[in-house]
């Protein structure tokens, strides 16, 4: 069998590649061993474009906003599910001086804070002393519906291998690759954490971050918005089932979830819901992160057969459609990718064991 690519992965990386590389009629085949741990099946699906305790706007914020809201409500279209929904953060303050720093913020016009008349209306369900702020607008992407939509449209058309790809059985050639009885004229690597153990880009800066967050059934609390206090408080697709979380570890000795996160997280929930909970699960993955917090996009220095969609690090909703079309469009029409994002910036890193 002859293709155009070869992609390994469908996390949100490899889904949204071979959404673009369908839309310009290329021929694929993505090969994915569906690891249950994988940062995509765990992630609570946020898009917010503000960060930190100072709520600056995130990288690219002004573009990617309108831009993901638009494919992702079109691709829920195209596959009748519910793939995005707006969920504004209510952000509640945990002491004065974040207060008054959050009102700075809406003082400079931060055009995605502000500050709601009523302060009163989440009394009913939550525990607050210093009032809340709005971020908006923010997104939760549906990803327990988008991924398995995709994947069974990817099964029908015969373009998924559902088996874990085996780099010892890939063969490098000039101007294509050959992986059992396929050659392609392009190999892209959408697969997560496994790329940092990759021949050809294992050199990368990647910074893998641990993550641990609860599933809960909240059946009294209506799924309006996302919630924050110390902790994130994300509705999600399924009634009554919200997100807690998340942990942020750069060091860690296991991939586990640990008794030590279950006690933070319930410890915060005593502090601030007010509804009866039950959790459902404690769930634990590794973000695909990088040192300079940019994503890894584009093909290798030397063998430009070979090529990455990765480093999504936490904002993996937002970055992998945006950066999927960019790669899609320099492969078909060889358009540059954002400097800041091609690997081209680390050429004389990944040439050292080429
Ligand atoms: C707890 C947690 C919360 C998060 N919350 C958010 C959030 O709210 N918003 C946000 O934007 N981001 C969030 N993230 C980050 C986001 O999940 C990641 O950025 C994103 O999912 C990375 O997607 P990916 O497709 O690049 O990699 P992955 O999701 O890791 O997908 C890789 C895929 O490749 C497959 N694969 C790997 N190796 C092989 C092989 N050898 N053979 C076959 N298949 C293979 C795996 O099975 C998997 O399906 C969160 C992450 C975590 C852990």
């Amino acid at each position: 069998m002859h293709i155009s690519c070869l992609i390994i992965g469908q996390g949100i990386s490899g889904t949204w590649l071979s959404y673009f590389l369908q839309k310009e009629n290329q021929s694929f085949l993505v090969i994915d061993d569906h690891a249950p741990h994988a940062s995509s099946r765990l992630s609570a699906g946020i898009i917010n474009p503000v960060t930190g305790r100072r709520h600056v706007a995130v990288w690219m914020a002004d573009e990617l906003l309108p831009y993901v809201r638009n494919i992702y409500t079109t691709l829920g279209q195209e596959l009748n599910i519910h793939a995005i929904s707006q969920k504004d953060i209510i952000d509640f303050f945990p002491n004065p001086q974040m207060r008054l720093s959050f009102e700075q913020r809406v003082n400079e016009d931060n055009q995605y804070v502000s500050l709601k008349e009523n302060e009163n209306q989440f009394h009913h369900s939550f525990q607050y002393d210093f009032g809340f702020g709005k971020i908006a607008p923010c997104y939760t992407v549906h990803l327990q519906n988008i991924l398995p939509a995709w994947r069974s449209r990817l099964k029908k058309n015969n373009q998924l291998l559902e088996e874990k790809f085996n780099i010892a059985d890939l063969k490098i050639h000039k101007h294509q690759v050959n992986y059992k009885n396929i050659t392609a004229d392009k190999i892209i690597f959408c697969d997560g954490n496994a790329a940092t153990t990759n021949l050809w880009f294992r050199l990368l800066p990647f910074a893998p971050n641990k993550g641990e967050a609860l599933i809960l059934e909240i059946p009294d609390l209506p799924p309006t918005h996302i919630y924050k206090k110390g902790m994130v408080l994300v509705p999600l697709a399924t009634p009554h089932l919200w997100w807690l979380g998340a942990s942020y570890q750069w060091s860690f000795t296991h991939e586990l979830p640990t008794d030590a996160f279950k006690t933070q997280a319930e410890s915060t929930l005593k502090n601030f819901l007010k509804l009866p909970y039950k959790i459902a699960d404690h769930i634990c993955g590794i973000r695909p992160a990088t040192l300079e917090r940019r994503p890894f996009v584009g093909l290798h220095p030397v063998h430009s057969q070979i090529g990455i969609l990765n480093g999504m690090g936490t904002k993996g909703c937002s970055l992998a459609p945006y950066f999927a079309n960019q790669l899609t469009q320099h492969l078909v029409h060889h358009t540059p990718i954002l400097p800041d994002a091609d690997i081209k910036r680390f050429s004389s890193l990944l040439t050292r064991n080429a």
